[in-house]
């Protein structure tokens, strides 16, 4: 295995800028769920701190601890995956920000104390939890009754949308106003209010309310089939390479393959960056690939498969149907990783 995945973190630090310029006067909620997509969560967000991002959205209580401890009491961490009361106890034990989706954990997080800050989910239509609108306005008296009470406090309410399309997006904005106003009428103020991700969050300055919450796009993962990276002002921060191995008359063998989370379907599709030029990839096994050979090929020389002048994670996914943050999430953790920065 010589595969590497290599992550540029000064071009991370120029994607944050500018999804920061495009989202304000919103703030940028970087999430970093899944490991940060794969770059590796602990220098993803030590940067993204150093550059002045201040919220991380973490997904899970798990990944808003380590989040935590990287970063020290000041950071604002958002969690919305929180599964047991349990759970709900370490969320608030570490100052977590909690979105809460349902009754239920509503009740686990104001039994945890400690006064915890929750921003309320509305299901807007995805139906990936959040609660329905029919039962939004019990739900909203309940949180200011536990607010009146100094039990919790209700700083945000946000919602999730499909990005599929305008007139979709449009009527979960619309369900997400009506429930903003609902909970005004309750008596709650939450501060924050965040309905985008990436997509919309770019496109649809109407989305951004007070926070724009951005993965993909920070990461410089343009979406499949939508505008290019030049348009968006992004540039993909990773670039996976690996090394010739072994050489014939007409190929070079790189030593990644299959287990290093390469989609299989990919061989005969791409074209891979090499020393003398891109070549097409011809074939990929388990745990090695072909390329067609280029002049002086040697032993050890690095090919770059995505990133850094070849086509990019999203290219890749494009050839199959795929989605480039899915191409990223598929990068074995056995691959090394390489930081740079200068
Ligand atoms: C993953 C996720 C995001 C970020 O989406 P991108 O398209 O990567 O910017 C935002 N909000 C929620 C709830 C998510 O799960």
């Amino acid at each position: 295995m010589s595969a590497v995945l290599r992550v540029d973190l000064d071009a991370f630090a120029e994607n944050l800028r500018r999804v920061r310029a495009q989202v304000a006067p919103a703030a940028h909620m970087l999430v970093v769920k899944d490991d940060a997509y794969n770059h590796g969560l602990a220098p993803i967000v030590a940067r993204a701190w150093s550059e002045g991002v201040q919220w991380f959205g973490a997904f899970d209580v798990r990944t808003g601890l380590q989040v935590r401890a990287e970063l020290g009491p000041e950071a604002r961490i958002f969690v919305w995956i929180v599964a047991t009361a349990e759970e709900a106890a370490r969320a608030v034990a570490a100052d977590l920000d909690i979105g809460v989706g349902d009754a239920l954990l509503l009740e686990d997080v104001a039994a945890a104390g400690g006064r915890a800050r929750v921003h309320l989910k509305i299901d807007s239509g995805l139906h990936r939890n959040g609660v329905r609108p029919e039962h939004w306005p019990d739900f909203v008296a309940r949180a200011a009754a536990l607010e009146a009470d100094g039990i919790l406090e209700v700083v945000g309410i946000w919602s999730h949308i499909a990005e599929a399309s305008d007139a979709e997006d449009d009527a979960a904005r619309a369900a997400f106003d009506a429930a903003v106003q609902t909970a005004q009428e309750a008596g709650l103020r939450p501060s924050l209010r965040h309905l985008s991700a990436s997509a919309a969050a770019f496109a649809r300055p109407e989305f951004r309310y007070d926070l724009a919450r951005i993965g993909a796009f920070a990461y410089g993962i343009r979406p499949a089939g939508g505008p290019g990276e030049p348009e968006l002002g992004v540039r993909p921060i990773a670039a996976l390479t690996a090394s010739v191995i072994r050489l014939d008359d007409e190929h070079a063998v790189i030593g990644i393959g299959a287990l290093d989370g390469l989609p299989s379907t990919l061989a005969g599709l791409v074209d891979v960056r090499t020393p003398g030029g891109m070549r097409p990839l011809r074939a990929l096994g388990l745990e090695q690939s072909i390329v067609d050979r280029w002049e002086d090929a040697a032993v050890g020389d690095v090919v770059t498969v995505y990133g850094e002048g070849a086509a990019s994670a999203t290219d890749l996914a494009e050839r199959i149907g795929s989605i480039g943050e899915e191409i990223a999430l598929r990068i074995s953790p056995l691959v090394d990783r390489d930081y740079r920065s200068s």
